[in-house]
This record gives structure tokens, sequence and C-alpha cells, in this order.
């Protein structure tokens, strides 16, 4: 595996690998690699030639009251996994400064999508992951990225950015993978401890509650809204950020569930912010 820390690095080993005809897969994280990390790494294998994976902690997705400082970080560990799971390139900028020039004054703002679920919860957060994304993008310019449905709407908003841009890469995402217990795998789930893990079971629960309520033949939002709210408020250490139904392209919310509907949400454990969602595919 090799280990790129310079933008004008990985453009050259990226344009020396399609030059040879090699299809290049990209995976961008920020780190503390778990297995959802990985299975959008093996996704990334099935589809490209060369893989490379970037961890870069952004600062500018990041509001100044959340967890930037205290997000984890294990480079030595995160790079030995990379490597064990087949990974080509490791991309690691040295410093902020390497994707965030001195005097930089461009951001890149997808509207509309970014309206409901975490847009208005986190505000700035996706002009941020949209901006930076694109940097990597146009640095790499792999022929696929591979993206987890974990972050849906960051994935849809990644996906219409880089149709709207024309950017010549194919955005694919990528399944949901959860832990044994049902909690949705996060570089965050570390700092739960067992007790805030247990309570953090609410959030799954709430959204296995809310497809089977569609599945019995229940289409009224606020009614399944209502029964997911219950059970996470049923959890004393967990705090509702929201829970929201929309529809799965525009991410704009549903009157009345009629084919496809993704049922997402985000609760507060203390102070951790963990989100989670279903998709699901009600009968017309
Ligand atoms: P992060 O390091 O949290 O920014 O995530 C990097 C990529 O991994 C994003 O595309 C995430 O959606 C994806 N990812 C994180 N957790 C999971 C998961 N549990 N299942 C699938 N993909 C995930």
């Amino acid at each position: 595996m090799r280990r790129i820390e310079t933008a004008a690095e990985l453009r050259e080993a990226s344009r020396a690998a399609r030059r040879d005809g090699r299809r290049v897969g990209f995976v961008p994280t920020m780190g503390a690699l778990h297995a959802g990390h990985l299975s959008l790494v093996e996704e990334a294998r099935r589809r490209a030639d060369v893989v490379v994976l970037s961890i870069f902690v952004n600062p500018t997705q990041f509001g100044p009251a959340e967890d930037l400082a205290s997000y984890p970080r294990d480079l030595p560990r995160d790079a030995a996994l990379a490597e064990a799971a087949g990974v080509d390139i490791l991309f690691h900028p040295a410093s902020a400064s390497t994707l965030y020039p001195p005097g930089e004054a461009t951001r890149v703002t997808v509207s509309r999508l970014t309206d409901h679920l975490c847009g208005p919860r986190r505000p700035g957060h996706f002009e941020g992951v949209a901006t930076v994304v694109t940097k990597l993008l146009v640095i790499c310019q792999p022929d696929v990225a591979i993206f987890g449905r974990k972050d849906y709407q960051q994935w849809r908003v990644i996906e219409r950015l880089a149709r709207d841009l024309m950017l010549p890469v194919e955005i694919v995402g990528a399944p949901l993978k959860r832990d044994a217990d049902g909690l949705a795998l996060s570089s965050r789930n570390v700092t739960l401890g067992a007790d805030g893990r247990r309570a953090a079971l609410c959030l799954p629960r709430a959204l296995a509650a809310g497809a089977e309520a569609v599945a019995a033949g229940e289409r009224s939002p606020e009614a399944i809204l209502g029964r997911m709210r219950t059970l996470v408020e049923a959890e004393r250490r967990a705090r509702i950020d929201y829970l929201e139904i929309v529809e799965p392209e525009e991410l704009q919310p549903l009157l009345r569930i009629e084919g496809a509907a993704l049922l997402a949400g985000a609760v507060f454990v203390g102070s951790t912010r963990l989100i989670d969602n279903r998709e699901i595919a009600a009968p017309a």
C-alpha cells in the first residue's frame, strides 16, 4: 500500500493508473475505520483495479459546538486495516491546508436536498462535506466513488453535486452495515460506553418499528413517527434530534407513504450524536 500526503502526488498516481487502462475506485473517510468503511473498500475493489482510500477529518463540516477536536483519530491502526483490506493508495493529507490552501474562498452548496433531516440541525455541515468531496474528486479523478447509505443524505447530496457539476465519476451508495446488536456502525460508537450503547439501540429499534408499521399497512407518516417517538422517548438517556419520513431522492417530507420512503433519525446519547435510517418500499 502506497501512502500519499500531497494533492499533486495523488493526482499523478491516479493519472498514471488510468493511463495504464486501470479503473480507479475512491473511498473517502474521516478514519477511525470500522467494518462499515471496509465494506466500501470491498465494493470499490469489485468495481475498480486501483483503490484509493482517503482519511481526512474535514474541519469545515463540523459546527463550532461539535466534536472536531475529540473526533477519534488513529492513523497507524487505520493504515494497517486499510492495507489488510486491499487498499492500494492511502491518501492522508498532512494538514488541513493541503485541501484548504491559504486564501481559499470557495464553497460548494447543494440546495433543496439539504432542507430537511441533518441539514437544518447542522448548519454548514453539508456545505463542508460537498466542498471537501468536490476537492477530493477533482484531485483523485476516480472512475467510481463509494459512499455508505448510513449517511443517506450525504450520499444523495454527493450524487447530485457530481451530476450538477458534471464530474466524470460514478457515485455508488453502498448498504448500511450494523453491529450484531443492530446499532449502525459508526466511528462515534467508541465514545458511548456500555450503558450508552444500550441506550443508543432505541434508534434502530424505533426505525425497525416504523418499518414494521408500514409493512402492516400504516400509511400515515404522523402515526408512524408517533410510534417511533414513543420508543425513543422511553429511553431516558436518549434525546431526539429529529425523526423524519422523506421521499428518497429529493429528501422532502411525505404526506402519505406510497412506494419508496426513507425513515431517518438522529439522537443524542450524552454528547454523542448518532444517525440511522431504514429504506422502505410500501406496496402502492
Ligand atoms: P466517515 O468516516 O464517518 O465520514 O464515513 C466515511 C464513509 O463510510 C461514508 O461514505 C459513510 O457513509 C461510510 N460509512 C460509515 N459508517 C457506515 C456504515 N455503518 N455502513 C456503511 N457505510 C458506512
